[in-house]
C-alpha cells in the first residue's frame, strides 16, 4: 500500500465500529484479480450492512464489491439466477419478482449484496423450513488470494464451499453465484398478527409456528418483544406470521405484482425521531406503543418485501442512537435453551439496559458451514445504544450464558464477544481454519472481525 494514498473512513452499519482503509472499487473480474494480487492484505466489503466490524479492514486494502453487480444469466423456466456478488438482493428481487421468482431467503433488509448474503449465510424469518441463504447456492466462483478462480459447490470441493458459506469473506472473494429462486404467484404477502401477554406465551406461539414452518418454507414468523413491560409481562410481543399470497388471495382489483417503490427513495419510509433521541424514556414509550397499537388481525395484505424486510423502512435507525451508534447483539441457543431468553432479557432490564428493539425468531437445523450462525432453536436480537457498552463489560455475562447453553453470537453483528469464547460457540472452528488456510495459504484475507476474534490463528 502506498502510504501517500488517501484512506477512507468506514464504519459498520451500527456506526459503533470504525476503521480507515484504502478502498478500491473494482468492476470487472480482471480488475479484481489485479487488485487482490497487488494488495498484501485484503478485506472484502459488500454493502457494509454488517452491524459490526466484519467488513472493516484490520490493515491493508478494502475491496468494495458493489460495482461488480451484473446479472450474468437468468433461467426463467427453472428460477436459477447467476449474478455477480456485488448485486443487491433488492436488485435480484427487482428483476425476478415480476416474473414470479423470489430469493427463498431474505433477511430483514434487501439492501445487502449477494456476496454478503453468502459470506454471512444470512437467514430470514422462514429459517425452520427454508434454511439459510447458502442452502440455495448451487455453485459459486471464488477468487483466491493467489489470483486463481475456483468453482465451488456442495459436490465440487465441498469443504471449500461450506467454509465460504458463512466464512465472513476470509476464504477469498466470491465473484458470482448461481442461486435457486423460489416460485411465487404474486408479489404480495398475507399477514396474521398475534399479540401475546408474556414471554412464555410468545415462546408458545412461536413454537407452534415453528412446527408449521418446518413443513412450509414459505411461512415466515417473528416476534417483536416489548422489553419494557414490567413483571410477568416482560417479553410480551406482537408476533407476525406471513406468507406469499396466492393469486386467489387477492381481491379482483389488486394487480398480482404491486409497483415497487424505489429502494433509495424516501417513499414508504417510516419517519423516525432525529439523531440521538434513543434513550431510556423514548425506548420505553416506543416499545410499549408498538405493543398497544398493533391490533391482532388475520389476512392483511401487504407488498411481499415490505412484509419480509420491514427494517428497510427505517433507514436512519442507527442515527437515532446518536454519535456512538448502536450495537445489535444477536445470539442463538438450542431449542432446549429457551430459559436463556428470559435470563437475557431479565439481565438487561436489571442493569437498566432495556433494548430499543428486540426480535425473537425460530431457527431450523443449520448447514455444514462451520462458521454458519443458525442452529436449531431460537435467535434473539437486541438493539442497544453503543454508549451503554463503553466499559465493555455488560454483555460478557450474556456471552457466558449463551456459550454455557450451547449457543453462539452472530459474527455479522458482533462487536463485543470475547475471542476466547469463539471456539466454544463455533466448535467446528478448527475444521474451518484448516480449509481457510488451504484456500488462502499466504494469509492475505483479513478483517477487523477476524483479528479481534482471532479467527485465523
Ligand atoms: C437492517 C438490517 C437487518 C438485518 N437482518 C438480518 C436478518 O434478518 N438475518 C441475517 O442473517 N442478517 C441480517 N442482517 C445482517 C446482514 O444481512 C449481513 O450482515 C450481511 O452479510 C450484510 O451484507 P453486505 O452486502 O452489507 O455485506 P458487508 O456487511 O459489506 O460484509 C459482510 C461480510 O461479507 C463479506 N463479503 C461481502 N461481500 C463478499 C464477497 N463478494 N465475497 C466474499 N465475502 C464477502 C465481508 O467480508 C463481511 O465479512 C441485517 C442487517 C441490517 C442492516
Amino acid at each position: 500500500m502506498n502510504p501517500d494514498e488517501p484512506t477512507t473512513a468506514l464504519s459498520g452499519w451500527g456506526r459503533a465500529s470504525h476503521r480507515r482503509g484504502l478502498v478500491r472499487r473494482p468492476v470487472s473480474d480482471d480488475d479484481l484479480v489485479r487488485a487482490i494480487r497487488s494488495a498484501p492484505q485484503v478485506t472484502v466489503r459488500g454493502a457494509g450492512r454488517s452491524y459490526g466490524d466484519a467488513a472493516l479492514p484490520d490493515q491493508g486494502t478494502v475491496l468494495d464489491l458493489t460495482a461488480h453487480n451484473q446479472l450474468v444469466s437468468f433461467d426463467q423456466a427453472n428460477g436459477v439466477i447467476v449474478i455477480e456478488s456485488g448485486a443487491l438482493l433488492g436488485d435480484v428481487v427487482e428483476q425476478t419478482l415480476p416474473l414470479g421468482w423470489l430469493p427463498p431467503v431474505l433477511p430483514g433488509t434487501e439492501r445487502i449484496t449477494v456476496g454478503g448474503a453468502i459470506a454471512s449465510d444470512v437467514h430470514g424469518k422462514n429459517h425452520p423450513g427454508a434454511g439459510s441463504f447458502g442452502q440455495h447456492v448451487l455453485w459459486l466462483l471464488l477468487l483466491r488470494s493467489d489470483g486463481t478462480v475456483t468453482q465451488l459447490s456442495a459436490g465440487q470441493d465441498p469443504d471449500g464451499f461450506w467454509a465460504t458459506i458463512g466464512g465472513m469473506g476470509l476464504t477469498g472473494i466470491i465473484l458470482e453465484a448461481a442461486v435457486q429462486l423460489q416460485r411465487v404467484e404474486t408479489g404480495w404477502a398475507t399477514r396474521r398478527r398475534h399479540r401475546t401477554r408474556s414471554l412464555d406465551e410468545t415462546i408458545e406461539v412461536l413454537r407452534s409456528l415453528a412446527a408449521r414452518q418446518e413443513l412450509d418454507p414459505e411461512l415466515h414468523a417473528v416476534g417483536w418483544l416489548d422489553t419494557h413491560a414490567p413483571g410477568r409481562r416482560l417479553g410480551r410481543a406482537v408476533v407476525d406470521e406471513c406468507r406469499p399470497a396466492r393469486a386467489a388471495d387477492l381481491p379482483p382489483a389488486v394487480p398480482p405484482f404491486p409497483e415497487r417503490r424505489g429502494r433509495g427513495s424516501a417513499q414508504g419510509m417510516r419517519s423516525l425521531p432525529g439523531p440521538g433521541v434513543v434513550f431510556g424514556a423514548t425506548i420505553a414509550a416506543a416499545s410499549s406503543a408498538r405493543w398497544h397499537l398493533s391490533v391482532p388481525r388475520s389476512g392483511s395484505l401487504l407488498p411481499l418485501t415490505t412484509a419480509l424486510c420491514p427494517l428497510d423502512r427505517a433507514e436512519s435507525w442507527p442515527a437515532a442512537f446518536g454519535r456512538g451508534g448502536l450495537v445489535q447483539y444477536q445470539f442463538a441457543v438450542p431449542a432446549d435453551g429457551e430459559k436463556v431468553l428470559l435470563q437475557a432479557l431479565a439481565y438487561l432490564v436489571g442493569r437498566r439496559m432495556p433494548p430499543a428493539l428486540t426480535t425473537l425468531k425460530n431457527l431450523g437445523f443449520g448447514t455444514a458451514g462451520p462458521l454458519s450462525f443458525p442452529i436449531h432453536g431460537w435467535t434473539l436480537a437486541v438493539d442497544l445504544p453503543a454508549r451503554w457498552l463503553r466499559d465493555d463489560s455488560p454483555l460478557q455475562a450474556l456471552d457466558e450464558m449463551v456459550a454455557d447453553a450451547g449457543g453462539r453470537v452472530y459474527l455479522a453483528k458482533d462487536v463485543v464477544v470475547d475471542a476466547e469464547l469463539i471456539p466454544r460457540m463455533y466448535p467446528r472452528l478448527d475444521t474451518w481454519r484448516r480449509t481457510q488456510a488451504r484456500l488462502d495459504p499466504d494469509r492475505r484475507m483479513t478483517s477487523a472481525l477476524a483479528q479481534r476474534l482471532e479467527l485465523l490463528s
